[in-house]
């Protein structure tokens, strides 16, 4: 990606603005550590170039009153769309991440990947545009998307919910719009987005656990997101019941066959006393996640006990495998996130008591589990986060370990 800033001084003079929120240059030069002339030339030249703005003085007592500088966070714009079961969720954000614009746009998820994502991103730039958001200050567009990505070339490998494979979105993109674009796993930007916007992002290291139509990780090791060659937390393909149902992946009872809305639903089926397939019509087809979701929302309000009861395995699956977690990687902190937190009153509870009481030593003791509190719009937080950093020359991915494809 184009770096915005000119050099590493002026990357740090704008970083200390923004951390700031409003300051004037002889505090600056004093954060910084740099020299009151260097700090006016570097911010003159900001000045010029739109990035910082002058705000008026400050209210000091005595002397000459000092001018404030803030940065102007309308700089630069930048999108995340997550995508998602035919639908995809686009949210725009100015350049410290305030959210201007936020939408939804639905899609037949049978039709072809390819035509449907330029027509996606086409009306979405519409939108973008009526809003009065001008294209060229867009600096990227961040994908977040459920499968295994290839990060390099920006193209999804593969994905077993929407049953895509080999999409390359980056290019594909690219015919609308001529800006960067990062594709990233859904599960590691909901991640990302807690390293950035999190109610619990004073922590350092922690783990992220997803649980709604499938179950996924992700790995936080020092503020940056850890993801091994390139895919790391498939944790939803670990088996727990190597008698359970068959997985997307081609394995038997892996565990997001057995903790997941899916599972959910075939227990309530499995025990149906008011017979939900004449409330709603469920075939195996358009067993979507909107489908699954109004399932449980009628099972809860029509048959509390039974929808109670349904979630027996789920916890004990669940409880088995996040002790598997903690006595792994014996973690801080386990922040739980997903569609199925709209029913955590039903598991959230025994799952945290299930952990404390079972896992090794006293790491049990010692993890704080935590619920997500930015819901949806945390899977394009996280892609926006990538995006602004990368702007700054950050990279909140660990890349330093991926191993390059031998040719
Ligand atoms: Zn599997």
């Amino acid at each position: 990606m184009k770096k915005l800033f000119k050099s590493k001084s002026e990357n740090f003079v704008v970083s200390s603005i923004i951390e700031n929120d409003v300051i004037d240059r002889t505090s600056l030069s004093k954060v910084t550590g740099m020299s009151l002339p260097a700090i006016s030339k570097i911010v003159r030249n900001l000045i010029d170039r739109g990035i910082v703005e002058e705000i008026g003085t400050s209210t000091s007592s005595g002397g000459r009153k000092p001018i404030l500088l803030k940065f102007n966070s309308y700089y630069r714009f930048a999108i995340g769309i997550k995508i998602g079961l035919g639908y995809v969720y686009v949210i725009v954000t100015d350049f410290v991440g305030n959210v201007i614009l936020r939408f939804a746009e639905h899609f037949d998820r049978t039709a072809n990947p390819e035509n449907t994502l330029m027509r996606l991103l086409e009306k979405s730039k519409e939108r973008i545009k009526s809003s009065g958001i001008e294209i060229k200050k867009i600096i990227g567009i961040g994908v977040a998307i459920s499968g295994s990505v290839d990060q390099e070339k920006g193209t999804l490998i593969f994905s077993s919910i929407l049953g895509w494979e080999n999409v390359e979105i980056s290019k594909i993109f690219n015919k609308v719009m001529k800006v960067p674009v990062v594709v990233l796993n859904d599960v590691k930007s909901f991640t990302l987005a807690q390293v950035w916007k999190g109610a619990k992002k004073e922590y350092k290291n922690f783990l992220v656990v997803t649980i709604g139509t499938g179950i996924g990780l992700g790995i936080v090791t020092g503020r940056k997101l850890y993801v091994g060659n390139g895919n790391a937390g498939e944790f939803g393909h670990i088996v727990v019941n190597s008698d359970g149902e068959k997985c997307t992946c081609g394995r038997k009872g892996c565990l997001e066959t057995e903790v997941s809305f899916g599972a959910l639903v075939r227990k309530i089926k499995a025990r149906d006393n008011f017979e939900i397939d004449k409330v709603i019509s469920v075939s195996r087809e358009n067993e979507g996640e909107e489908t699954l979701l109004q399932i449980l929302r009628i099972t809860k309000e029509k048959n509390e006990s039974l929808f109670k009861s349904s979630f027996e395995n789920f916890k004990k699956f669940l409880g088995t495998a996040l002790v598997d977690l903690v006595n792994i990687f014996n973690p801080p902190l386990i922040i739980l996130g997903g569609e199925a937190l709209e029913f955590g009153e039903y598991f959230i509870k025994d799952v945290s008591n299930y952990i404390h009481d079972n896992a090794f030593n006293a790491f049990g003791k010692n993890v704080e589990i935590a619920e997500d509190t930015l819901g949806e719009d945390a899977w394009s937080f996280g892609v926006i986060y990538l995006l602004i950093q990368q702007a700054f020359g950050k990279e909140p991915i660990i890349k330093e370990v991926m191993i390059k494809e031998k040719s």
